[in-house]
């Protein structure tokens, strides 16, 4: 039986099997040679098989057909005994044709080896936005860690990759005309290790920290991301969490003041509390002009994510120049300052041809630039989101409760990340303004491979099929027992997924969460599950 993650729109099995030949014969119209690439590398991992170009469909085991009635994403594939037909009208479509072809070959262990059940397959994902986003700032992985991850990522039919590239423990991207945020912003003498609320210094890892991308290495990733139909949005957060901003180049700081790249995590509440641009000083917005200058030739995606969040207005309420704005520009309050900056950068952003993206703090004010896209992680259905909507304004949907892959799985188990509706509010019609969905991977308390992954997998199959699968089809206990094969497939792999037996049982409930929600408990879940497999590391 065909065990597909995420599940197809449509799928119709069919009596027998088509197998695999030793020389597998492959013929593809020329719009879609790009995916023909993707499936030889995909069967060329087979033992014995290699790939052959065909010269006509006809004499070909498989066809890759331009279809033009089909829409950019959508694919159909056609499996019988003799042949695989793949009908799709570009890129898109065709590359996820391969990638349902690759778990057919790789996790369908019903079938006799190299052999795939015969069967129709029409495909098309729900949303235009299947996104995951990691956060490089706390913890640094590298080129290769996140290029597997893209690997991943266009297994499960995501594509898009949102790339947290700064924040206040550390700057993470080349700048050419700021060399301090690499000399100073990217390193810091420590790293904060436990929760939230305990902020001594016994807390903390003594050991100095660092790592940044180069512009080549940025240009490495991007194309390999599109290579797998990934777009890859980068985000530079502003005006708050800008520590590391602030230690490289203290003047675009309200007072000035030198500081060094935070060690503490924590965001308003918890964090430095009055780390922020000065909104008032024409050099901030001419060094983010600057940083947008760069990062837009190393990005062609039509978006740039400008974070937003948790921005501690205390400065700018003691800043005269923040002030002046405020009075020159007839600004209710702070909470508007914040909006004619985020309308600046908006603005700006638009002559490079990119749409603003902010978490939903954006929408605190009133004056948003219309084109703006709100990613939503607090409360979800809440007024502000509301009346975006109505307003034909666009959000994406990151609730954390649902989709944020840092939690551990006794608070946020795999079963709500599933069930997680995104066309759940009120208005009427509200599907058009949802453009997708987004899990995070905050890396506060998550320093390695082997522990992102275990936080990723297996929410990411959820979030692909909340992401892909028609709501109507969607089913909890018919999606696990599909995860079990698919659990078999990542295994092979070499990714070490949470065990099954904790993702929903509320394997912590022993330990008791505090208001402060303590991340220390997700380390705890870790260490304790890698225990049920006798063959694992210590972390
Ligand atoms: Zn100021």
């Amino acid at each position: 039986m065909v065990k597909l993650i995420p599940l197809p729109v449509e799928c119709t099995i069919r009596s027998g099997f088509f197998k695999l030949p030793n020389v597998v014969r492959i013929y593809s119209d020329s719009d879609l040679c790009g995916a023909k690439s993707v499936l030889k590398s995909i069967l060329e991992k087979i033992d014995g098989v290699r790939c052959e170009d065909a010269l006509d469909s006809g004499s070909s085991h498989v066809a890759f057909c331009y279809d033009r009635e089909l829409s950019n994403e959508r694919y159909i594939l056609d499996i019988t005994e003799n042949k695989v037909i793949i009908n799709a009208s570009g890129f898109s479509g065709a590359f996820y044709a391969t990638q349902t072809l690759r778990q057919l070959f790789e996790s369908d262990s019903q079938s006799p080896l190299n052999n795939i059940q015969c069967a129709h397959i029409l495909d098309y994902p729900r949303y235009e936005w299947r996104s995951i986003m990691l956060d490089e700032s706390r913890h640094f992985f590298g080129k290769d860690v996140v290029k597997q991850l893209l690997d991943l990522l266009a297994m499960h039919k995501m594509n898009v990759f949102h790339w947290h590239l700064s924040d206040n423990e550390g700057w993470r991207v080349e700048i050419k005309k700021y060399p301090k945020l690499i000399e100073i912003g990217s390193k810091r003498r420590g790293t904060h290790f436990m929760a939230w609320g305990n902020r001594k210094d016994s807390a903390v890892d003594w050991t100095p920290y660092s790592g940044h991308y180069t512009q080549e290495e940025i240009k490495e990733i991007v194309q390999y991301a599109a290579e797998r139909n990934i777009m890859v949005v980068p985000e530079i957060d502003m005006p708050a969490h800008f520590g590391a901003v602030l230690a490289a180049y203290p003047e675009l700081g309200c007072r000035g003041v030198k500081i060094e790249v935070p060690i503490m995590h924590g965001g308003e509440k918890n964090g430095p509390a009055d780390l922020i641009a000065c909104a008032g000083n024409s050099d901030t917005y001419k060094f983010i002009y600057d940083v947008i200058d760069e990062l837009a030739e190393l990005f062609p995606a039509p978006y740039f994510h400008i974070g937003g969040d948790e921005a501690p207005k205390k400065e700018w309420k003691n800043c005269p120049k923040c002030q002046k704005v405020i009075n020159d520009n007839k600004l209710k309050d702070e909470e508007e300052l914040q909006g004619y900056f985020n309308n600046k950068i908006a603005l700006y952003l638009k002559t490079k041809g990119k749409r603003l993206i902010g978490w939903n703090e954006i929408l605190k004010s009133t004056s948003i630039d219309k084109d703006a896209i709100a990613q939503y992680w607090t409360l979800f259905r809440d007024k502000n989101a509301e009346r975006w909507l109505v307003t034909n304004g666009r959000i994406i949907a990151s609730k954390h409760q649902a989709f944020y892959f840092d939690m551990p799985y006794a608070v946020r188990n795999l079963k709500t990340t599933y069930k997680f509706e995104p066309s759940q509010y009120k208005i009427k019609d509200p599907n058009g303004g949802i453009l997708g969905v987004e899990g995070t991977l905050w890396t506060e308390w998550i320093s390695t491979k082997e522990r992102l992954f275990f936080q990723l997998f297996p929410r990411l199959e959820a979030i692909s099929e909340v992401a892909w699968t028609p709501r109507e089809k969607r089913n909890y206990a018919d999606f696990r027992s599909r995860l079990k094969s698919f659990i078999k497939l990542l295994s092979s792999m070499n990714i070490r997924p949470a065990p099954l037996e904790i993702v929903d049982t509320g394997f912590l409930r022993s330990v008791k969460i505090g208001k402060i929600f303590h991340l220390n408990d997700a380390h705890i879940e870790y260490k304790s599950a890698l225990s049920l497999n006798a063959d694992s590391e210590t972390p």
